[in-house]
């Protein structure tokens, strides 16, 4: 039965960035549970820990009692319903603990992060509205999904804008901030220079979007929560707004429960996503302040044009406001630092592999940077001999392991790393 059903995914399934007619190697998993996935591999059912918490999203592990007893207990009520003319009571749960959470009145719930960054720049497209106000402006590096609104402002040489040029629409992108918060010569330069981008092109910026302290899939690169700051300050001086894209780095990723925590300007508009539902159902959400919805409902179209045919799907919201409840009754203050010291001392060896130009850890992210791209199927396979799950990408070997990885399969990660960059 294995391998049939491999050979007809094979022969049928696309996977994510994947080739019909060369697909690369995946592996069967039957089933999972807390950070363990239990997978097939060559005839034998290995049991590998999770480190990449299947894309971000599963910080609690896997058949959570407490999320599986959510979904059940919703299924049993009713399984989804439309949005449109009809509400519930998952819905309007999270509604308010994403409101608590964020500190913006208005939410959109979307059914992928993509969509909800697609949302996102309709907000303040529709805010704009009447202002001339079309382009949108971020930072290189950047990562915001795969559809085309968020695609056109994903890092353009890392991106996907050649293969779809033409139809990508063309933003304004201003040079990759310095990593370092001390770095006083680079944030110097870099501040000038994204000033005068700001001059340049000033009337014509509907909003800045950018992911605050943290840049994921396109690069895994931190960068300063004053760079962050000095965008969002300048937008506000040119009458742009600021849409802040959370999907990676919200709930306790990079340490507190949201980036924005951590810096002096709020955005206008939030995005969150990934883990929102603990890695259960996909669920996304754009939040916004009074005065963007108040522009938004009163531009030509009188109200925010989107509505997806599974908006605010009750099982997902239940399991999202399940997810939320555990998170709250955890010491997340505590426990991403545990996970953060956990990664830094068990990668640091690996500073000194040949090839290795950076090792760097955020929360409960842990990064190591090579000179050259990485053979994706050898390293996964080298690293599932030792019993771990990696999915790098580019040039980059890193992990976002589940919150609940204890200091033990925090240690095998990071040797395994270690291993197999050395
Ligand atoms: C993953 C991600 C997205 C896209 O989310 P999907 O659910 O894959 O559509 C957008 N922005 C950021 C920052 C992400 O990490």
């Amino acid at each position: 039965m294995g391998d049939e059903l491999l050979s007809w995914d094979r022969e049928h399934l696309w996977h994510p960035y994947s080739s019909a007619t060369a697909p690369s190697l995946v592996h069967e998993v039957e089933s999972a549970s807390g950070v363990r996935l239990r997978l097939k591999r060559g005839g034998e059912r290995v049991e590998v820990i999770d480190a990449m918490s299947s894309w971000w999203a599963a910080i609690h592990g896997y058949a959570v009692p407490e999320l599986d007893a959510a979904v059940r207990d919703q299924v049993g009520r009713m399984s989804h319903v439309m949005f449109g003319g009809l509400t519930h009571e998952p819905a309007v749960e999270l509604g308010r603990r994403l409101v608590e959470l964020s500190g913006l009145p208005h939410v959109f719930l979307a059914d992928s992060g993509s969509v909800s960054v697609e949302v996102a720049m309709k907000m303040a497209w529709q805010a704009q509205a009447g202002t001339g106000r079309t382009r949108f402006l971020t930072i290189r590096g950047g990562y915001h999904g795969d559809t085309f609104s968020p695609m056109s402002v994903c890092d353009p040489d890392g991106g996907m804008h050649s293969m779809y040029a033409g139809i990508v629409p063309e933003h304004v992108f201003a040079p990759l901030p310095p990593t370092e918060p001390t770095d006083e010569e680079g944030f110097d330069a870099w501040a000038t220079e994204v000033a005068d981008l700001f001059e340049w092109h000033a009337t014509g910026i509907a909003a800045v979007i950018v992911e605050p302290l943290l840049q994921g899939a396109g690069g895994m690169r931190p960068w300063p929560a004053r760079c962050v700051d000095h965008l969002s300050r300048l937008a506000r001086e040119h009458g742009a707004l600021v849409i802040h894209d959370e999907i990676a780095t919200g709930f306790w990723r990079t340490g507190t429960a949201l980036a924005q925590d951590r810096l002096e300007e709020r955005a206008d508009i939030v995005c969150v996503g990934k883990a929102l539902t603990g890695g259960y159902l996909t669920l996304a959400a754009t939040l916004c302040t009074a005065e963007v919805a108040q522009r938004v409902s009163s531009s030509p179209a009188g109200a925010m044009m989107h509505g997806p045919t599974f908006m605010g799907n009750p099982l997902a919201c239940a399991v999202a406001n399940a997810s939320l409840d555990l998170l709250a009754s955890y010491d997340n203050d505590t426990n991403i630092r545990r996970i953060e010291s956990g990664l830094r001392r068990g990668l640091a060896p690996a500073a000194a592999a040949p090839g290795v130009v950076d090792v760097r850890t955020l929360g409960a992210v842990g990064v190591v940077e090579l000179d050259s791209a990485v053979d994706v199927q050898k390293v996964t396979e080298r690293a599932l001999d030792h019993g771990v799950w990696l999915r790098p990408f580019r040039n980059l070997v890193y992990t976002m392991p589940p919150y609940v990885t204890t200091d033990d399969d925090l240690a095998a990660i990071t040797a395994t790393i270690c291993e197999v960059v050395a």
